[in-house]
């Protein structure tokens, strides 16, 4: 079996009439076999190939510039197999919410708790100091308690924004909450906010962190020294807040 997909694939990747994309998406399908954790970019800025780790969000991508060829870049990456093993075994295991998953929400570890009933009308989701709770009819209530955290997310997020803005005697603006996977916050020239919703995971001094760094920018928007006195005199703990997001933000992203 392996070998009929080896044959397809090489077959795929010498057609020259291939589109691009085409040839690119079996490329893609042949890393993933190599490992999940493997992924294809094609980089103009590259000069030749390389494996790249992106610590962020523990994935692997194989850099290719635009002319290369696709069958070279794919024994290239198994030539570099326990490379990829390695580091892709180091990077999180993704989280699952589902009962009994642990979820450290606003710096407090809760333990999921799902109840299933199907004669309940709707799904309601309750936090206690150490749990989750979610009494629902729906077989998988993922998406509901993503959306529990989400909301949660935004009531805490708007509410530290304006007390921090309020230091500065400013008011923010719109305060937006996404689940972008490159930036954790950020600030507009007009005062909007956006927040991650996955900075409810974070220890709080990380959560009250990122806060105060985008409510900082309302005042300086760069990163000179003066931005980062007002960042760190608006921070709980900017020591421990900044360097637990810079080594560890990642891991937000293992819950899924
Ligand atoms: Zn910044």
């Amino acid at each position: 079996m392996i070998t009929a997909k080896r044959g397809l694939l090489s077959r795929a990747l010498q057609q020259r009439p291939e589109p691009q994309s085409t040839a690119h998406d079996v490329l893609r399908v042949a890393l993933h076999e190599i490992s999940p954790a493997l992924h294809l970019r094609i980089s103009p800025r590259a000069k030749r190939m390389a494996l790249r780790l992106d610590s962020k969000t523990g994935r692997i991508h194989l850099v290719l510039p635009p002319r290369a060829s696709l069958r070279k870049g794919l024994e290239f990456a198994r030539d570099h197999q326990d490379w990829i093993f390695k580091h892709a075994a180091e990077a999180p295991a993704p989280i699952a919410l589902t009962d009994g998953s642990i979820l450290p929400v606003l710096g407090q570890d809760r333990v999921i708790r799902i109840t299933f009933d199907k004669s309940l009308k709707r799904t309601s989701i309750h936090l206690n100091p150490n749990e989750i709770i979610v009494s629902t009819n729906k077989e998988n209530p993922t998406q509901r308690i993503f959306r529990f955290l989400k909301n949660l997310a935004r009531e805490e997020i708007t509410r530290v924004s304006h007390e921090k803005a309020k230091q500065i005697n400013r008011i923010p603006g719109d305060i937006r909450i996404g689940d972008t996977k490159s930036r954790w916050g950020s600030c507009s020239q007009e005062g909007n906010l956006s927040f991650s919703w996955r900075l409810v995971l974070a220890p709080l001094e990380s959560f009250d962190y990122v806060i105060a760094h985008e409510v900082a920018h309302m005042a300086h928007m760069d990163h000179g020294a003066q931005f980062w006195a007002l960042c760190e005199e608006l921070s709980a703990d900017f020591k421990a807040g900044h360097g637990w997001m810079k080594k560890n933000g990642h891991q937000l992203m293992r819950y899924v």
